[in-house]
């Protein structure tokens, strides 16, 4: 087969979809020298959309929409996973696509996310795929309970997850999942959860950042510690982890692969991110190059660059509910003073509350400095009152 050609800059990067992943790998092709294009069907001005030269707002089957965008790019990448799979393979044929659909289509459904890791025998709590009361109700007495229900499809809009600690009705936790189909999985008591945030080039080079500790709050990811205050020996496991995962999916382009690190130090898969992650923010401003760089070299057919962390780092996200209303900002001068943070805004208009608005990242000559003053700045903006 014909080497794929490079991209240098001057050509054209294509993203699908307009949010905070799309703008800040825009940035960075920008920055670089490239055109960007973003493809979205949000309304004109989305975050990606007000950093790119184009901005092309309509629905993601429309056939004029769809023309100009796959005039304008050289390469196309996406900033979110639930794309459909007849959309990508549409695009594949004029342009490149990458990570590819195979990759996309894997990662956007847990059931074929499982399965995959089942078949790569990659560490993941056992799993049953059921589709009625009486498979569901099957699939917990050979599982045990605790357990948890969530619905197999991500794109589903469904009531999310379920767990059960035994003596639960199938018949109404069926219900209540309201999804042709769920995966129940087992349980897994957890010390930490970690990720790996890692590229891999077009011809199989693969590079990782440090691993980094996620702490969630409602479900949503609150912070990021990084590096991980894990053994090495872990670090180690879950890199080769996410590059035999990376590998396994042929994939291109940046990757999340997100952890749990049990009580007793093994490690188990929960979820593969095609895509740059919130827990790789903080390496826009900690290390030597950065998960969107990394995404857009991918992508392009160059060398990945090098992912050597240079400074302790703890990202802080931003949520809607900081915002005193939807249109006024807190007051960032706590952030603004700090001389080792750095303060991220996604151009979004209206703050919801969960809507990840931001978020700030700060350095520290140790990883308790920078977290003591990360959990300062967030204390702070949460009090300081604005006029
Ligand atoms: P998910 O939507 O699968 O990423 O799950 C969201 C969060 O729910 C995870 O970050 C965990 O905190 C928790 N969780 C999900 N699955 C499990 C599991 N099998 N065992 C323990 N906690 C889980």
């Amino acid at each position: 087969m014909k080497p794929s050609p490079i991209l240098l800059p001057g050509r054209t990067l294509g993203i699908l979809g307009g949010g905070q992943l799309g703008r800040m790998t825009a940035r960075e092709a920008k920055r670089a020298g490239y055109r960007v294009a973003v493809y979205t069907n949000e309304p004109h001005g989305s975050p990606a959309g007000q950093i790119a030269d184009l901005e092309v707002n309509a629905a993601y089957f429309d056939d004029e929409a769809r023309e100009l965008f796959l005039r304008e790019v050289d390469v196309i990448t996406m900033e979110f996973e639930n794309l459909p799979g007849d959309l990508l393979a549409s695009f594949e044929t004029t342009k490149p696509v990458r990570p590819g659909r195979v990759a996309l289509e894997t990662c956007q459904n847990r059931e074929k996310e499982k399965l995959f890791l089942r078949k790569s025998g990659v560490p993941h709590a056992d799993f049953r795929v059921v589709k009625n009361a009486e498979e569901l109700a099957a699939a917990i007495a050979e599982l045990g309970t605790p357990c948890v229900l969530k619905t197999a499809d991500f794109g589903y809009d469904g009531k999310g997850q379920q767990k059960l600690t035994g003596g639960e009705d199938p018949v109404v936790v069926w219900k209540k999942l309201a999804a042709p189909r769920g995966v129940l999985e087992q349980w897994v008591t957890f010390e930490k959860e970690i990720s790996i945030v890692a590229a891999r080039a077009l011809d199989g080079s693969f590079a990782a950042f440090p691993a980094c500790e996620n702490e969630h709050f409602r479900h949503i990811l609150d912070l990021t510690i990084s590096p991980a205050r894990i053994a090495p020996g872990i670090t180690a496991e879950a890199t080769a982890i996410a590059g035999k995962i990376a590998s396994a999916l042929d994939y291109t382009g940046t990757l999340a692969v997100e952890f749990f690190l049990t009580n007793e130090g093994t490690l188990t898969v929960n979820e593969i991110a095609p895509r740059p992650h919130n827990s790789g923010h903080h390496t826009l401003d900690s290390c030597c190059s950065n998960q969107f760089e990394q995404q857009l070299r991918a992508v392009s057919g160059l060398p990945l660059a090098d992912p050597r962390q240079h400074s302790p780092a703890v990202m802080v996200n931003l949520l809607g509910d900081l915002w005193p209303a939807p249109d006024q900002a807190p007051d960032w001068t706590p952030v603004l003073r700090h001389p080792r943070a750095r303060l991220h805004l996604y151009g979004k208009r209206r703050a919801i509350p969960g809507r990840k608005m931001g978020h700030f990242t700060v350095l520290g000559d140790t990883i308790a400095q920078a977290l003591a003053d990360a959990r300062q700045l967030q204390a702070a903006l949460r009090a300081v009152p604005v006029d």
